[in-house]
């Protein structure tokens, strides 16, 4: 008896998330349609519905057109129902976001606050967090956790920052960092982070791989939706793949990684550190700046070439970069197509869906993702 009671328990808390999912990733639906795409009652999906709303999950949004008889109540996801603070920790910044459940930013905000391996630095960063929601009034008890996106590679458990050349140190305790912030944090790389924000909403993906152009370059590969970290964190270094044997020298000491070649500061370097004005004179017509463009563009064509052979999805293009890469993405997909030996255009390549804030927002899904997967 014992058994069969606790079965039903769980196959009815299945029920509930099963349609939340559902609900979830169409946007709108109506219960009957709910009942025949999960193969289950009318009565059942009512009495899950009626959970769901309860607990102010789900809302009635209108009508759905049906073909015949009455029409039917459109059922929608509560975005803002729960929300999720990201904190993205840079060399000089540090960005905050909260999301709502479908990963939107409902506020953000960026404070200059240097990095260094210091209780103080802790204290800068609680009070800044602190600051952050008494100013958007978000109501604490929807706020699922805060997620923190580090420019590293963390340990398998990801309790430790192992190493982070921006930051210039190796192995301390994440949660020294959110020792004066008062979520449950959770931390993940700056690169892994962001990519996940841009597959959140690009669920037909399935698959990508996202390579962040910043000061310096980094990526993730996300299979089937799914993270791929490999055996030490360190998939999706992309800032390392040898482009040029014994080319230019790379900051981690090695020669020719594409980081030297196909990070941001390669074209601000060019324009004292300011990237707006390198694209400036680009559109400009600047004779040098449009040859250093070229020249990045090659470099940049042979390194996403080689990641579509590697793992045949598509390649996001992100970070400072990759935000102003729409102009440009016909003239990056003719050089890549030239390269391949299977396909005639580049349409894989795509530009990122957040200009700012990918990584910050990518942290803040580390909490979404588990609730919806076990929503009661
Ligand atoms: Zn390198």
């Amino acid at each position: 008896m014992r058994q069969d009671r606790t079965d039903g328990a769980s196959l009815k808390k299945g029920n509930v998330t099963r349609i939340y999912k559902l609900i979830y990733r169409q946007g709108t639906l109506s219960k009957p349609e709910i009942a025949y795409q999960l193969g289950i009652s009318l009565p059942t999906v009512m009495q899950n519905v009626k959970i769901l709303q309860e607990n102010g999950l789900i809302e009635e949004n209108g009508v759905l057109d049906s073909t015949g008889g009455r029409k039917a109540v459109a059922l929608s996801c509560v975005k803002n129902a729960r929300t999720a603070l990201g904190m993205d920790i840079t060399q000089n910044h540090v960005s905050l976001v909260l999301v709502n459940l479908y990963g939107e930013i409902l506020f953000r905000t960026r404070e200059k606050i240097e990095f260094e391996d210091t209780v103080d630095y802790a204290k800068k960063l609680g009070a800044a967090l602190t600051r952050f929601v008494t100013e958007l009034k978000a109501e604490p008890k929807t706020i699922l956790g805060l997620g923190v996106s580090v420019p590293g590679i963390l340990s398998n458990d990801r309790q430790i920052l192992v190493d982070s050349h921006i930051l210039q140190i190796k192995n301390i305790r994440c949660a020294n960092l959110v020792k004066f912030c008062s979520y449950p944090s959770l931390f993940c790389n700056d690169a892994n982070a962001a990519g996940t924000a841009e597959l959140w909403n690009r669920e037909a993906l399935g698959s990508c791989v996202y390579l962040s152009l910043s000061d310096s370059v980094g990526g993730a590969i996300i299979l089937e939706n799914k993270l791929f970290q490999g055996e030490n964190q360190r998939g999706g270094e992309f800032g390392h793949i040898t482009i040029e044997r014994g080319g230019r020298r790379c900051y981690c000491g090695k020669k020719g990684c594409l980081d030297a070649y196909c990070s941001a500061s390669v074209l601000s370097g060019l324009t004292n550190g300011n990237l707006a004005d390198f694209f400036r004179l680009l559109r400009q017509g600047d004779p040098k700046i449009t040859a250093a463009w070229d020249d990045y563009l090659d470099y940049l064509a042979t390194a996403v070439n080689n990641l579509r052979m590697s793992f045949d999805c598509s390649v996001i293009l992100g970070g400072y970069v990759g935000a102003q890469m729409e102009d440009y993405i016909a003239d990056l997909r003719a050089r890549a197509a030239g390269l391949n030996p299977f396909e005639d255009d580049g349409n894989y390549i795509k530009v990122c869906g957040y200009r700012t804030e990918a990584a910050a927002v990518g942290a803040a899904l580390m909490h979404v993702s588990p609730f919806i997967d076990q929503i009661c």
